[in-house]
C-alpha cells in the first residue's frame, strides 16, 4: 500500500473513533517515547480522549517530555480499550504486559518504522524508509493539516534525534532535515534536548562503560566485536537496564568491524542481545531468527540463557552472515 493510503487510512482511523489508549513497546526508547507523545498532543489538539500506558514507569532521562507525566503503569488500569494506537512496535508482543489492556475485539492502529513490522494492525501506517517513529507522526500531523505545538515538537524532535544518533546513522535523510527545519520553526532548544538525551551520562553509566570495556572482544577477523554485562556487575553499580543503553556502539564503532554486539543478561537470566551493523550485514533478519526485531543496522533480541550459550549462537549466526 502506498504512503499517501496509508496515511489516509490512519487519519480516518483517529478522525472516526475516540478514547484511544496509546502503547508503545517494552523498556522504550527516545522515539518510543517521543513518538507516543507527540501522539497524544496530536489526539489533544483534535479534542480526543485518550490514555497512555506502559508496563514500565517513565525513566528519568525522558521525564522532560512534555506530558509525558501522562504514561499510566498498566498494571494500575482496570479497564480495556477497544481502539489502541500502538507506536514503535514491530509486532504485538513489544507491547509486553500492557497487551493485556486491550478488549477483545480491539481495533489497533499500528504507526512504526521496523524492517520486520508484520502489519498486526486494523490499519497500518509502516514506513520502513522512515528514520524515526516520531517522523510517521509528524508526517501525519501535516496529513491532518494540524499544526504542531511546542510540547509536541518537543517529543517528536526528540525521538528523531535518537533514532538517527543525533542525525549520524545511515537512516538520516533529506527528509529527515526537512522534518527537523519544521520542528525548529516551532521554536523548540535543539541544544538543549541533545544535551539531555545525547550528551549526559549517569555517574553509574559511565562507572558501567569502564567496567564493560573490560568485556570487549573481538573476533579473529576483526569484523565482529562484542561486549557482556552480567548481573552481578549491574548490581555491584547499582546500575540499571537503562544505563545499559549505548554500549554496543563501543564495539561496533572499533575499526573494521562490521557488527557490533552487547549480550546484556536480565533479571530473569535471560540475555537481551543488541545488534549494530556499519554497512552490510541485515541484523534485523539474524534478531528476527531468534525471535526478535528491529532495522538492517540497528536491531535486537531476548533469548534464554545461559550467556555462553547464547554468545555461541548469537556470534556462529553472524559469522555466516558476514562471509556469504
Ligand atoms: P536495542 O538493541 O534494544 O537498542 O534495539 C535496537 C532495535 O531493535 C530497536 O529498533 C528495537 O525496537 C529493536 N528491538 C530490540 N529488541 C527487540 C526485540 N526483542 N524484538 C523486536 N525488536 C527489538
Ligand atoms: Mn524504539
Ligand atoms: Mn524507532
Amino acid at each position: 500500500m502506498d504512503r499517501e493510503t496509508m496515511l489516509q487510512e490512519a487519519a480516518e482511523f483517529i478522525q472516526e473513533r475516540d478514547d484511544f489508549l496509546l502503547l508503545t513497546h517494552v523498556q522504550p526508547d527516545g522515539d518510543a517515547y517521543g513518538s507516543t507523545l507527540g501522539m497524544a498532543h496530536l489526539l489533544q489538539t483534535l479534542g480526543k480522549r485518550y490514555t497512555i500506558a506502559n508496563e514500565d514507569p517513565v525513566v528519568d532521562k525522558f521525564r522532560f517530555l512534555p506530558m509525558s507525566e501522562k504514561f499510566q503503569l498498566s498494571s494500575e488500569i482496570t479497564r480495556s480499550f477497544s481502539h489502541v494506537i500502538a507506536l514503535d512496535c514491530g509486532d504485538i508482543r513489544r507491547l509486553g504486559e500492557s497487551a493485556a489492556l486491550l478488549a477483545d475485539e480491539a481495533e489497533i492502529l499500528n504507526i512504526d518504522h521496523h524492517k520486520t513490522n508484520d502489519l498486526f494492525g486494523r490499519a497500518n501506517l509502516v514506513d520502513l524508509e522512515a528514520a524515526a517513529t516520531s517522523q510517521i507522526v509528524f508526517t501525519l500531523a501535516k496529513h491532518l493539516e494540524l499544526d504542531l505545538n511546542i510540547g509536541g515538537a518537543i517529543c517528536l524532535y526528540t525521538g528523531i534525534l535518537t533514532d538517527t544518533g543525533g542525525f549520524r546513522y545511515s537512516n538520516t535523510t533529506v527528509e529527515v532535515h526537512q522534518i527537523v527545519a519544521g520542528l525548529l520553526d516551532v521554536g523548540i532548544n535543539p541544544f538543549e534536548i541533545s544535551d539531555r538525551v545525547l550528551e549526559s551520562l549517569t555517574w553509574n553509566q559511565v562507572q558501567l562503560i569502564r567496567e564493560a570495556l573490560g568485556s570487549l572482544q573481538r573476533d579473529e577477523s576483526g569484523k565482529v566485536a562484542w561486549l557482556s554485562v552480567s548481573r552481578p556487575l549491574l548490581n555491584r553499580l547499582g546500575a540499571s537496564d537503562e544505563d545499559a543503553e549505548g554500549l554496543v556502539s563501543y564495539a561496533r564503532n572499533v575499526q573494521g568491524v562490521e557488527v557490533g554486539i552487547l549480550f546484556r543478561e536480565k533479571e530473569d537470566g535471560s540475555i537481551k542481545v543488541s545488534l549494530r551493523s556499519k554497512y552490510r550485514v541485515d541484523v534485523g533478519e539474524i534478531a528476527l531468527s531468534f525471535g526478535g526485531g528491529g532495522h538492517a543496522r540497528a536491531a535486537g533480541c531476548t533469548m534464554p540463557g545461559p550467556a555462553e550459550q547464547v554468545q555461541l549462537q548469537v556470534l556462529t549466526k553472524v559469522r555466516e552472515a558476514i562471509v556469504s
